[in-house]
């Protein structure tokens, strides 16, 4: 019965569906994992990066702390920040807390790469990032001191080319100085153990006394603090902690118009970069994906079809097959030996026995019908001769009509061995038996029909010969082949059973040899199969089934042995049996 596709079965989806499934997540996967290699690789390599910058990014952070320092506002900060750029190769961009742009080495247009998503650092001369400072001038940045003291740009490089030329003075009489390099102080000289005398040449006046602004800053965040420290004191309120506090919001307050308000700094192209490359949102990326799917779902598809071409093939033929057309087979022209091709080989194969084995099913009915028409025909025509006074019934008539339906029993006899035996179950019932006394019985048993037919029959046998056997079998293997001897052997042939050890291979051997008609070598391989007879015209007086030499061997290979026959035409032939020897 064929069974619908619709009838209830939940549908796979077909091998291409589950193919395309599986290729595209193998895809997804593979590009998945690269993304992620990559990225981890990259922020390790920004890392790095980062790292190696460090030392950059103070120099930076410093020049433009004393730029906020030095004025009230960014305006010309550009400037400085191009140049800093060009010297540090790094982009440089500066904005208001609020995001508004106030510098951009990298120009202003509108298609420059963005901004990194957080800044290097908050630009705000009032509470320093002091890592990014130099060690020492950390603690009077903390404090406060010095920001914010008033100097325009020009009047601090003033003192500094003062407090260099300074320095100078101190070198030239002979002790070590320098240039104070605390980017929120003013410039100052910094000197070791020069005597008072060179101090005072060397020192200009300018350098060593404060501003007038620095003194009216100083005046103005003194009176603020002391305002603010009676406040508190009038609230009860007067610490440590808020004396320091009105200090520091005094200083604030005071020096705010001569500082700069806190900018964002953004620093590194680099950091842009890798961002880019790994942004989902980037087209490159995602069109590579898309690429790399697309490629699967092609490659899958052209694969796929391949594949399940002979599949098809292969149903097409089952189906054939199914519908009844025995002759159904794969075409194999240009099938590659791949796992497919052995199936469609197999598939082939197993079609070709099938039709063999409906061949002889078929030929086996026919047979059966054939042998089973000879003899009732006979026993028909016996019959209605009798009944219609042609043939008297006597003796005669009824010894033909006996012999004929014993040819029918003994034919349905054969047929239900082979029957029992196709399906496994024929049993036997071995027991201990003398092979010596077997061969004896059976010769005894047919001399009388032997003496009849005119021929001698004789028995050499040597010793007992030990075997296991069904005994009721194994006399009615030797039955049948004595009784195809004396049916092919004429008058005044020879029938030899012999029965001795193949000790080398402890083996039985019995034989059966006549000096009969022989078997023409073309029928020789043959004679083992059901209903096969070398004489085809199947006279009754020979006329066996063909089935005999079949369930002969049937019979000897359930013991275990082996049978084969040896002939030449109008000589006579040699069956030879072996069977294990009892241990
Ligand atoms: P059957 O019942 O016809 O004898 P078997 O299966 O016993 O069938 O034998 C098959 C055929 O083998 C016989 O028809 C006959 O042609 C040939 N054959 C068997 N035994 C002999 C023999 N001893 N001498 C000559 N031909 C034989």
């Amino acid at each position: 019965m064929r069974r619908s596709h619709s009838g209830g079965h939940p549908r796979t989806p077909g091998l291409l569906v589950r193919l395309l499934a599986l290729s595209l997540a193998v895809a997804a996967c593979a590009v998945g994992a690269t993304a992620w290699l990559t990225g981890r690789n990259t922020s390790r390599q920004l890392q790095g990066d980062l790292e190696r910058t460090l030392e950059g990014d103070a120099a930076i952070y410093q020049a433009l702390l004393g730029f906020a320092d030095g004025q009230p506002t960014w305006d010309g900060v550009d400037k400085l920040v191009d140049q800093l750029a060009a010297k540090t190769g790094q982009r440089i961009a500066l904005t208001t807390p609020d995001g508004h742009l106030l510098a951009d080495s990298a120009g202003t247009d509108p298609d420059r790469p963005r901004l990194p998503r957080t800044p290097a650092a908050v630009v705000d001369p009032f509470s320093p990032a002091l890592n990014l400072l130099p060690a020492g001038t950390a603690a009077s940045a903390a404090a406060g001191k010095a920001i914010g003291d008033g100097l325009s740009a020009k009047e601090h490089d003033e003192r500094a080319a003062m407090a260099r030329k300074a320095a100078g003075c101190f070198i030239r009489s002979g002790y070590p100085a320098r240039v104070n390099d605390d980017p929120l102080s003013s410039p100052a000289v910094i000197w070791e153990k020069a005597p008072q005398p060179v101090i005072v040449s060397c020192i200009p006046t300018e350098l060593s006394t404060p501003t007038e602004k620095e003194v009216s800053i100083n005046a103005a965040i003194k009176q603020l603090s002391a305002e603010c420290f009676d406040a508190a004191r009038q609230t009860g309120e007067a610490s440590a902690t808020a004396a320091a506090d009105c200090q520091a919001k005094a200083d604030r307050a005071v020096r705010d118009p001569y500082v700069a308000d806190p900018a964002l700094l953004f620093l590194g192209e680099g950091a842009d970069r890798y961002q880019a490359s790994w942004d989902p949102r980037d087209a490159r990326t995602v069109g590579t994906v898309l690429a790399v799917l697309l490629a699967t779902v092609a490659v899958t598809l052209i694969a796929g079809r391949r594949l399940a071409r002979p599949i098809h093939a292969l149903t097409a033929a089952v189906q054939r097959m199914e519908a009844g057309d025995r002759s159904a087979r794969v075409p194999m022209k240009g099938r590659r030996q791949d796992e497919v091709g052995r199936l469609a080989h197999a598939f082939n194969a197993m079609a070709v026995s099938m039709e063999e084995n409906e061949r002889q099913r078929q030929a086996m009915v026919s047979d059966i019908a054939h042998e089973l028409r000879n003899p009732l025909t006979n026993v028909r025509g016996y019959l209605e001769g009798a009944q219609d006074g042609l043939v008297p019934l006597d003796d005669a008539l009824i010894a033909s009509l006996l012999e004929e339906s014993t040819l029918l029993s003994r034919l349905v006899d054969d047929l239900q061995d082979l029957a029992l035996a196709d399906a496994g179950r024929l049993h036997l019932h071995p027991e201990l038996l003398d092979a010596a006394d077997l061969v004896e019985q059976v010769t005894a048993a047919h001399r009388a029909a032997a003496a009849v037919a005119g021929i001698a029959m004789t028995a050499e046998v040597s010793g007992p010969l030990r075997i296991e056997g069904d005994p009721g079998r194994l006399r009615q293997v030797l039955g049948n082949l004595v009784g195809n001897a004396l049916r092919y052997t004429p008058a005044g042939g020879e029938v030899t059973l012999t029965a001795s050890a193949d000790d080398g291979a402890g083996q039985a051997l019995i034989t059966v040899v006549d000096t009969g008609s022989g078997i023409a070598a073309e029928h020789l391989p043959h004679i083992f199969e059901r209903f096969y007879r070398a004489d085809a015209s199947r006279s009754r007086e020979t006329g066996g089934s063909g089935l005999g030499l079949a369930i002969t061997r049937y019979l000897v290979e359930a013991h275990g042995g082996t049978i084969e026959a040896q002939s030449t035409e109008g000589a006579g032939s040699t069956f030879t049996i072996r069977l294990p020897v009892a241990v």
